[in-house]
């Protein structure tokens, strides 16, 4: 299993009190899975990511990232394994404006070193696999929400990650397009056999998927499994 999350319980301060955004969370996800988290807003799930991507420490529970528990690393060391084994693909594409997209994908690798013009050929091929073919190019406002979308999971792609945390990622597409940017997770799922995790407040686009779970008020359950 990439991704094993066991137990996981998080909380909030809120006021006097705490909010309980993770109550008692297990999920496990094998290499070339793709597994959709449904639920309502407010109901965890970013935080369910956000603990995943060793982002938040949890109060309770534990992290295993391809096989790696995360519960006894440094700061530093999380951010070196998120690098190293985990892409993160948020709602909104947080992509740099004045980059084009290769340079998106180039400025991550940047990050983890390494030889410029094989990172360059690697990059152009990764665009070219979601559907980006001829427009390497072009910067975040010459694409539209779908492409730019599309970059974002490139990049999420390009440091070959074990794990891909995926959230709300078809939030501001119209149905077709959602449709489309679901079937790609699950088609680079499996061409990469990476273990992916997609956040969805939606239940449409889920015939894609191999297994759905519901997460409500911090608690996760079976909605339907297909693997
Ligand atoms: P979802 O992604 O399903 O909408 P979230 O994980 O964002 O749910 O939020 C779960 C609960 O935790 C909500 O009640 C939200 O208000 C609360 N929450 C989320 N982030 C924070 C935070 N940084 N501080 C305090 N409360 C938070
Ligand atoms: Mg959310």
């Amino acid at each position: 299993m990439s991704l094993v999350l066991t137990d996981l319980r998080l909380t909030y301060p809120d006021g006097d009190r705490v909010l309980t955004a993770l109550d008692g969370v297990s999920l496990e996800v094998a290499a070339g899975q793709l597994v959709a988290v449904v639920g309502p807003s407010g109901s965890g799930k970013s935080s369910l990511l956000a603990v995943a991507a060793t982002l938040l420490r949890p109060d309770a529970g534990r992290v295993l990232v391809d096989g790696v528990d995360t519960g006894g690393l440094s700061a530093a060391q999380r951010a070196r394994l998120r690098l190293e084994k985990v892409g993160i693909v948020f709602q909104q594409p947080n992509l740099l404006a004045s980059l084009t997209a290769v340079e998106q994908l180039l400025a991550a690798h940047h990050m983890r070193g390494g030889s410029v013009r094989r990172q360059r050929r690697a990059a152009a091929e990764l665009l070219a696999a979601v559907g980006l073919d001829g427009k390497q190019h072009r910067r975040p406002h010459q694409l539209s929400g779908g492409e730019r979308q599309r970059v974002n999971i490139a990049r999420a792609l390009s440091g070959r990650p074990a794990v891909l945390l995926v959230d709300e990622p078809t939030a501001a597409l119209d149905h077709d397009r959602g449709a489309q940017i679901v079937e790609l997770l699950a088609e680079v799922t499996r061409q990469h056999q990476v273990a992916t995790v997609m956040v969805t407040h939606d239940t449409e686009h889920l015939d894609q998927v191999d297994e759905v779970v519901e997460m409500r008020d911090g608690r996760l359950s079976a909605l339907s499994g297909r693997r």
